[in-house]
């Protein structure tokens, strides 16, 4: 088995190592001493970047990983007696541990089903209509997860119509971009145009999954609602004080759009993967491809004998579902080798 050079990985996209861009913008900030917990030029550097790129004056804030991102980002919209309306399958309600209702000190979270692990604002209402009075969770916020966590992407539409929604019900609307880039890249748009254009109030841009060691940004659209979120972080136990090291690999993703290219060959890797399992192996693929996750339906005895082979991924749905994902650093090989792995168990 060759477990250490990734070829038998598609167990997650954070199985991939630090691209070779971030690896050197990290090996540059070593070589001086810097200011501690911010105060850096790497810091500064990728704060205004991020404003570059989304074209608006948006407060930045590094934390160490996503689920820290998310659960901080919530408790700073949400009171503790407020409610937080996330899909049945997000991140938030199944691979937080708690951290969202621990770190808002009491708001729950409304599950809402929808195909594809999209929201379905018809739920979203019928929901919410029954949360009318005090003695209740006030819903305070919507979390959407883009890419979703079955790794499908809102298209600006449907964003806007989430964001319609959350006006209607002064929900404050959260993304969860632990695949951000990807969902960029999908759609080829400007950042802007599906974040805070169509109503987004707070991003957590993904960078692990992209490309660095750690290190995601939580994005404030709305300077107003950043107030005091460094005292957050740092009670949080979420402030770096060598932070030059969470911004340094950012600076290396954000510098000549290297982040837009990892997510743009993430992508088209997980459709390559898709289509030669449909077509050469005769595998189903159950949710649309539209960024770096395949979802292929597999018997037990199938993804054993794979297992058996070395590769690893996830049982992920259902009784049979299996999630492959790609990362900046997926192959056609590993593709081809998989594909002929399945076909010979096949025949
Ligand atoms: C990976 C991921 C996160 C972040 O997870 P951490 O392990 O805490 O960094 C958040 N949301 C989604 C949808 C993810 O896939």
């Amino acid at each position: 088995m060759d477990s250490g050079t990734g070829r038998y990985e598609f167990a997650s996209d954070n199985t991939a190592g630090i691209c070779p861009e971030a690896w050197a913008a990290l090996e540059e900030a070593n070589i001086n001493e810097a200011p501690s917990y911010g105060e850096d030029c790497w810091t500064a550097r990728v704060c205004d970047r991020v404003r570059e790129l989304f074209e608006t004056d948006c407060d930045v804030y590094f934390v160490f990983n996503g689920t820290a991102a998310n659960a901080l980002a919530l408790a700073q919209l949400c009171q503790s007696f407020h409610s937080v309306m996330c899909h049945e399958y997000s991140h938030l309600q199944t691979d937080e541990c708690g951290a969202p209702e621990f770190f808002t000190k009491g708001s729950k979270l409304l599950l809402i089903s929808g195909a594809n692990g999209k929201i379905d604002i018809a739920r979203a209402e019928a929901v919410v209509g029954r949360q009318t009075d005090l003695h209740s969770h006030k819903p305070g916020a919507i979390s959407i997860a883009q890419t979703t966590e079955f790794g499908t992407v809102y298209t600006r539409n449907e964003i806007a119509a989430i964001a319609r929604f959350a006006d209607a019900h002064n929900l404050f609307l959260h993304m969860d971009g632990a695949r951000f880039a990807n969902a960029v890249a999908s759609l080829d748009c400007a950042p802007k145009t599906i974040t805070w254009e169509v109503g987004v109030d707070v991003l957590c841009f993904g960078g692990t999954k992209n490309g660095t060691a750690a290190g995601e940004l939580v994005i404030f659209f709305q300077k107003k609602l950043s107030q005091e979120f460094d005292y957050r972080v740092k009670q949080a136990g979420q402030l770096g004080s060598k932070m030059r090291f969470l911004a340094a690999p950012w600076l290396g993703l954000l510098t000549d759009d290297v982040w837009l290219r990892n997510a743009q060959h993430a992508n088209r890797t997980a459709r390559h993967l898709a289509d030669r399992l449909r077509n050469e192996a005769d595998i189903e693929i159950v949710f649309p491809v539209d960024a770096n996750a395949v979802f292929a339906r597999m018997n037990g005895q199938l993804a054993g004998y794979l297992q058996s082979r070395g590769w690893h991924f996830y049982k992920f749905v259902g009784p049979d579902i299996y999630r492959l994902m790609c990362s900046w650093s997926t192959t056609d090989k590993s593709i081809s080798d998989f594909t002929a792995d399945i076909i010979t168990i096949n025949h």
